[in-house]
């Protein structure tokens, strides 16, 4: 998935003291912390680390996350990875509904090939590798 061209921290780090300021008594405490760490996030404010690959010794730099759960940058990771976990579940769902559907037949094709025949127009193995 690409990253996004403008990100909600630099609307943040542009705008955002002067919307609070023109807003003030309006946001509240905790939308102010929300705020304040998407600003910082992945920035020198917040300190960094060094990683290493233990393969190759392949150093990166970088900075320390906010965490914090309103994070767009933070929980894009764990949204895509949570995207990705569904979409394998979902996938083995469509697998195992398709054989219920072909061991219990419908009433224009019923369930009378043998597994793995292609006498029937809704063979078990044509379907199932439709959900694979
Ligand atoms: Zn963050």
């Amino acid at each position: 998935m690409p990253q996004p061209k403008v990100e909600v921290a630099d609307i943040f780090r542009r705008d955002g003291e002067a919307w609070r300021a023109a807003n003030a008594g309006h946001v509240s405490p905790t939308q102010r912390r929300v705020m304040t760490a998407i600003e910082i996030c992945r920035t020198a404010a917040l300190g960094g680390h060094v990683e290493r690959c233990e393969e190759c010794a392949h150093t990166r730099i970088a900075y320390n996350s906010c965490r914090n759960r309103h994070c767009p940058k933070c929980q894009w990771s764990a949204a895509a990875d949570w995207l990705e976990a569904r979409k394998r579940s979902t996938s083995a769902i469509g697998v195992r509904r398709a054989k219920t559907a072909l061991s219990s037949g419908c009433k224009s094709h019923p369930a009378t090939a043998p597994a793995g025949s292609n006498r029937s127009s809704h063979g078990g193995n044509e379907v199932a590798e439709a959900f694979d």
